[in-house]
């Protein structure tokens, strides 16, 4: 009908079916039409790694609603009275016409589609090396359902025995474990001293000991130098200190970069990260044009610095404002982000949300106080699983900054809670006692992260001096004069011990053998047990005895990073 309102979305995997969906609701009227490169639609990337890794079989489920339908063409005009044209690539934008061109792939044919609002979610792209041999067969990425259907052919084939994942960030770890269950021997080679660098160096190692245990090897510290072939197929990495690592099969997963050609050509404004400047209407520097998802740098909340956040969840929101404001006026808004992540590594998950210690400083943050915290997240008669956090906070406020945590419990619930906590800008003090669900087949009476809230509260009250595994290891190496007190019972001192000059005395006797401590009342005492509940009391105990300089190994031994000696 003439007079109808065109809203063209150039993009078609999450942010921009999103704000198609989203402008249908709000005009029926509308015409909307989604313009796609790929031949698929509404890809559930997130779940590239599970597809590849064998959780489920069938492509399509990456591509279906919750009831089973696929979203291809068809659905999108019956459910949805919107054209998507797929295998369809936007070239150009022409602002003062107010049109898009297009080529279909297939017949090289060119359209060209008028609008009145334009929403650009063109994604990212994946960060390619620049070293020799990235054009040689058996290298890939894990960006696109090209690539899911390339490695899980592999998989299915079951003939490449050795792979080589190049970069530890969430993308590289999820595949890392893909093929691994896909029954490949797993290397993966990462240029920082560390895996998943949301997460702080103590907290990422213990996620790298999980890795180590189920078989991949990891080399830190390393760059990769170039891919070698033979007859135009990978048979080695190379890396920066000569080390040659055979292998059929490489992922490439160094982080991804906005996709702005067309925005760029266009002559739309560009941030400093590379992404594509948008106000909180998710409006471009041309009122009639949007831009969502991985191709737009958006603020982060708490430090105010402009970054590229290319999460799912976020394409999502953003879609739905961009969505809405173009069809029905800009009132929806997306404020920003506290880089909320999470990823499941094994029988681990890692997560964070917030800074961590390290982004807190380089942030400027200078009064800073944190706490790690080991727990189950249920009680043992329910099969409670540890959780290790993570907390960064503000002094003296005592605003939550970041939290991180990891371990085979329920991290998502964790880093849920605070994510909420930083959003609604709470303290420690709204923390200790939160109101949270509690039964024993979910949480403990005191939940995980309330006990975490109750650790750094007692820190900063000063009731109780914390000491990170990481600065009790210096003090190892550096030969200080350090009492260390491990406070658990002799069993559990057989099954599993640091080794690290320890005294064994159960928190149970201690009182009785008050005389086995150094007399001297300013000897340094590090109380630790499995996950320092029982060091703390001891701490508390020993303080109340006239023992001046006793501290907590924060997290207890399920927090120590480094080898122990059992
Ligand atoms: C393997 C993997 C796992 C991930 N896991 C998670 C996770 O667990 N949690 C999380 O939050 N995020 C995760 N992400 C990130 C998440 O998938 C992205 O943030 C999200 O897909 C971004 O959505 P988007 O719509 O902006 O871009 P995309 O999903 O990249 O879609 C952009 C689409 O635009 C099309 N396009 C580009 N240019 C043109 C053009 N000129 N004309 C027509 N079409 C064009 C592309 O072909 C593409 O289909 C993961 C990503 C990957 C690859």
């Amino acid at each position: 009908m003439p007079g109808e309102k065109r809203i063209v979305v150039i993009g078609g995997s999450a942010a921009g079916p999103k704000a198609a969906a989203r402008a249908r609701r709000m005009d029926e009227m509308a015409e909307i039409t989604i313009i796609q490169k790929d031949p698929d639609l509404s890809m559930a990337s997130c779940g590239y790694p599970y597809y590849v890794g064998g959780f489920f079989d069938d492509r399509n489920m990456l591509l279906s609603t919750p009831t089973g339908v696929t979203r291809d063409p068809k659905f999108y005009i019956n459910a949805k009275g919107i054209v998507a044209k797929t295998e369809t690539e936007a070239i150009s934008i022409d602002r003062q016409n107010k049109t898009v061109t297009c080529r279909t792939r297939a017949t090289d044919e060119m359209e060209v589609i008028g609008y009145d609002k334009l929403i650009l979610a063109t994604g990212s792209i994946p960060r390619i090396p620049p070293v020799p041999g990235t054009d040689l067969s058996g290298i890939t990425t894990l960006q696109s359902m090209k690539d899911a259907d390339y490695l899980r052919r592999i998989r299915d084939e079951q003939k490449i025995k050795k792979a080589v994942i190049i970069g530890g960030g969430l993308i590289g770890i999820e595949t890392s474990e893909a093929l691994e269950l896909a029954g490949m021997e797993i290397t993966i080679v990462e240029l920082l001293p560390q895996l998943l660098t949301f997460l702080d160096w103590e907290m990422a190692k213990l996620v790298e000991n999980h890795v180590k245990g189920k078989n991949a090897n990891i080399i830190t510290q390393n760059g990769l130098a170039a891919f070698i072939g033979e007859n135009g197929k990978l048979t080695a990495v190379k890396l920066n200190n000569g080390t040659e690592l055979p292998c059929e099969l490489a992922v490439i997963a160094i982080g991804v970069r906005p996709n702005t050609r067309l925005a760029r050509d266009a002559g739309l404004e560009i941030g400093q990260t590379g992404g594509i400047t948008v106000n909180g209407y998710m409006q471009t520097s041309d009122p009639d044009i949007y831009a969502v998802g991985d191709c737009i740098e958006i603020d982060n909340l708490i430090t105010g610095k402009k970054v590229h956040a290319p999460y799912g969840d976020l394409a999502n929101l953003q879609g739905r404002v961009a969505g809405e404001n173009a069809a029905a006026g800009n009132h929806a808004t997306f404020p920003g982000t506290i880089q909320t992540g999470i990823c499941k590594v094994f029988e681990y998950a890692a997560g964070s949300t917030g800074l961590s210690e390290k982004a807190a400083i380089e942030s400027g943050y200078t009064a800073i106080e944190t706490t790690i915290n080991s727990s189950p997240d249920k009680p043992g008669f329910m099969e409670g699983k540890i959780l290790v956090t993570k907390l960064v906070v503000e002094r003296p406020s005592g605003r939550i900054l970041g939290a991180q945590c990891v371990g085979p419990g329920d991290v998502s619930k964790q880093i849920a809670q605070w994510a909420m906590a930083i959003k609604g800008g709470l303290t420690v003090e709204h923390i200790v006692n939160a109101d949270l669900p509690y039964a024993p087949p979910f949480s403990l009476a005191i939940d995980h992260g309330i006990a975490t809230a109750h650790i750094i509260q007692n820190k900063l009250r000063g009731f109780m001096k914390g000491i990170s595994c990481t600065d009790v290891k210096k003090k190892i190496d550096n030969n200080e004069k350090v009492f260390f007190l491990d406070t658990r019972g002799p069993d559990e001192y057989e099954q599993m011990r640091l080794g690290i000059g320890e005294t064994l005395i159960p928190i149970g006797i201690l009182r009785k053998r008050l005389q086995d401590i150094p007399q001297d009342r300013d000897t340094e005492i590090i109380c630790y047990c499995k996950i320092s509940l029982r060091g703390y009391e001891a701490a508390r105990l020993l303080e109340g005895y006239g023992w001046k300089n006793v501290k907590v190994m924060e997290g207890g031994i399920m927090a120590w990073p480094f080898p122990r000696e059992k």
